[in-house]
């Protein structure tokens, strides 16, 4: 639709010229007197026509950021637009608006700001790519009905969130009468599949006499819909938009409750028969929040009731005067585990560890970190369980390369890694194990440990690890998974050994076994000539490695279990080497259980 020229800048000034120019030829004139919702002037604005399927649309290109790190605004004129107006509101379409020679307009948001790399030098090619993305999402928004309702559906929180921008926006013309509208925001951690549940939740208030923000914590009525055809919101959107003129015309308890019921009956009929049956109560309180979840959107409310007449005389609220109950529109701060936890593997075709029952025996070095991991995760949520097993209290020492910092010195690090894990994170459900895994002081510990799904064995300690070999090789009917990591001398490479139950794959101490048999020399990952540096701190010495080591065996573990759980466990056995190692290497592969192994044999034999 719209040709490159082939002229390049390489600063802001030629950038500016170029753009200019460019827009010109496309029939752009330059704009001086537009406005923003705070009343700034725009300084480089442009208004032009854009052809689209439907009719021509008159828009404004802005552009604040002439380094192109932030994208131009694209902003639609609603006047000789009524096949576009007529389907407001759409999504990708927001009602925060400018002003142009008082009309109001609307920005298109045309793509997202990471999808794409800009040519910074080539401005013209940037400008077209511009005016043919917002072309064809209004072709899109307005000829496809059924993309309209998808992406409403995807799109549904953040254009309850513009809804609520617009409101504080009204809030800030109209003077302090819809102050309160200014934070009015729900954090919310748990969402039950219920069609309806009354928790109670944070809500982060204006607060009129300080002018500050506080929290409250206030029972909420969280209503799930299911029905996915999201009704026209038309009439939200006017009402907000009519409150300028009327600072009391805010939508309706009976608008809202009209709206869902014509979406999904069922969550109409469950929030109004609670609304009934609690009216007593309810009216004591003047206010009721509610929260509505579709999918993983939460679209949050508040509703007012009348609880003063004009002249300051308190009367009751009547029951079913529905009318009278005013709305406003709240933010979300979505913590539910569901969402936090799936988020990162959306589109990616892969299962969270939710539900899992996983143990890290060590949380030192490369535990801790892998325990921020696979929690992230979704390690420890649901019906699962995550156990961290570590008898060590964490010393000043630790900290230059552990997960946890100064706050814990002194502490048991599997105790202290829950306290930090259950700060940062929700819906964990996190076992600390303050001893040994061999410890038999901890009975749950020996009877549990051989139930579960997966053993990560992040100690670090040959000794440790071939003792949890032998006592896993014991457990006869159930083998849990066993994952091995560890850094190799002074963090050249970390490696990590994926253990299962009767595939015929090595174990750890077929890779390296102690005692009577040598190492075989091809799996040694950093040959058998090279000497590892210790260093002597006090009684005790240990080996210097710096944090990056940890975080990089902890990345590997994390991959390795994401694969096991989404069934590409192969290679078993893997080898991340630093750039600077330009020795010995191992590949990373499958390797079978050796003859040598005096724990694999003696399984067979006794089999
Ligand atoms: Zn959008
Ligand atoms: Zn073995």
């Amino acid at each position: 639709m719209f040709t490159n020229t082939q002229q390049f800048a390489h600063d802001e000034t030629s950038r500016k010229l170029l753009v200019s120019e460019h827009l010109f030829t496309l029939g752009f004139k330059r704009e001086q007197d537009v406005v923003n919702v705070d009343g700034e002037g725009l300084k480089y604005c442009w208004a032009g026509s854009l052809s689209c399927l439907k009719g021509l649309l008159v828009i404004r290109i802005s552009i604040s950021d002439w380094n192109f790190i932030c994208l131009p605004d694209v902003y639609i004129e609603p006047l000789n637009a009524t096949w576009l107006t007529s389907l407001f509101p759409l999504p990708h379409i927001h009602p925060c608006t400018i002003s142009v020679h008082g009309v109001e307009h609307y920005s298109l948001c045309y793509s997202l700001a990471d999808a794409n790399e800009l040519p910074r030098s080539n401005p013209q090619k940037i400008i077209n790519w511009v005016l043919n993305q917002a072309a064809s999402i209004i072709n899109h928004l307005s000829t496809n009905e059924k993309f309209r309702q998808l992406e409403l559906l995807r799109e549904i929180e953040p254009i309850w969130d513009s809804f609520y921008c617009y409101q504080a926006m009204r809030a800030l013309i109209t003077g302090n009468t819809l102050i309160e509208s200014l934070h009015l925001t729900v954090r919310i951690e748990n969402v039950p599949d219920k069609f309806i549940d009354i928790a109670p939740c944070h809500w982060i208030c204006h607060d009129a006499q300080s002018g500050q923000t506080k929290e409250v914590k206030t029972e909420t009525i969280l209503v799930r819909v299911h029905s996915k055809k999201i009704p026209s919101l038309t009439w939200l959107f006017k009402t907000i938009g009519e409150s300028q003129a009327q600072p009391y015309n805010r939508p309706t308890f009976e608008q809202f409750l009209k709206w869902l019921r014509e979406w999904d009956k069922a969550a109409h009929y469950s929030l109004f028969q609670y609304i009934q049956a609690h009216w007593d109560q309810i009216q004591l309180r003047t206010l009721i929040f509610v929260c509505l979840r579709v999918d993983q959107a939460l679209l949050p409310a508040i509703f007012f009731l009348p609880s003063s007449t004009s002249d300051g005389t308190v009367k009751a609220a009547k029951k079913d005067k529905y009318n009278e109950i005013t709305m406003l529109i709240g933010q979300s701060i979505n913590l539910n585990p569901n969402f936090v936890y799936s988020r990162n593997l959306t589109n990616m075709n892969m299962n969270n560890l939710s539900g899992l029952h996983i143990a890290i025996v060590g949380c030192g070095a490369i535990g801790g970190y892998l325990a921020g991991n696979i929690a992230r995760l979704g390690a420890g949520t649901g019906d699962g369980a995550l156990w961290l097993i570590d008898p060590d209290i964490l010393g000043s020492h630790n900290i230059g390369r552990h997960f946890l910092g100064k706050n814990y010195i002194q502490k048991y690090k599997s105790e202290a890694l829950k306290i930090e894990l259950e700060q940062q994170l929700v819906g964990l459900n996190i076992t600390a194990i303050t001893g040994s895994v061999f410890s038999t002081y901890f009975p749950r510990l020996q009877e549990k440990l051989p139930k579960f799904d997966l053993i990560i064995d992040a100690s670090g300690k040959m000794e440790l690890s071939e003792a949890l070999t032998e006592q896993w090789h014991k457990w006869l009917d159930q083998r849990p998974t066993m994952l091995h990591v560890w850094i190799q001398g002074n963090g050249e490479c970390v490696q990590g050994l994926l253990v299962k139950h009767d595939t015929g794959m090595a174990c750890r101490s077929c890779i390296r076994r102690s005692g009577f048999y040598n190492s075989e020399a091809t799996l040694s990952p950093l040959g058998s000539n090279h000497e590892t540096k210790h260093a002597f701190l006090a009684c005790h010495d240990f080996t210097p490695y710096i944090v990056s080591a940890s975080t990089s065996a902890a990345s590997l573990a994390t991959d390795m279990v994401m694969d096991w759980i989404n069934s590409t466990p192969s290679p078993h056995y893997r080898t991340r080497y630093v750039e600077r190692w330009h020795g010995h290497r191992v590949e990373s592969q499958d390797v079978p259980t050796s003859i040598n192994c005096p724990y694999c044999q003696l399984h067979s034999r006794a089999n």
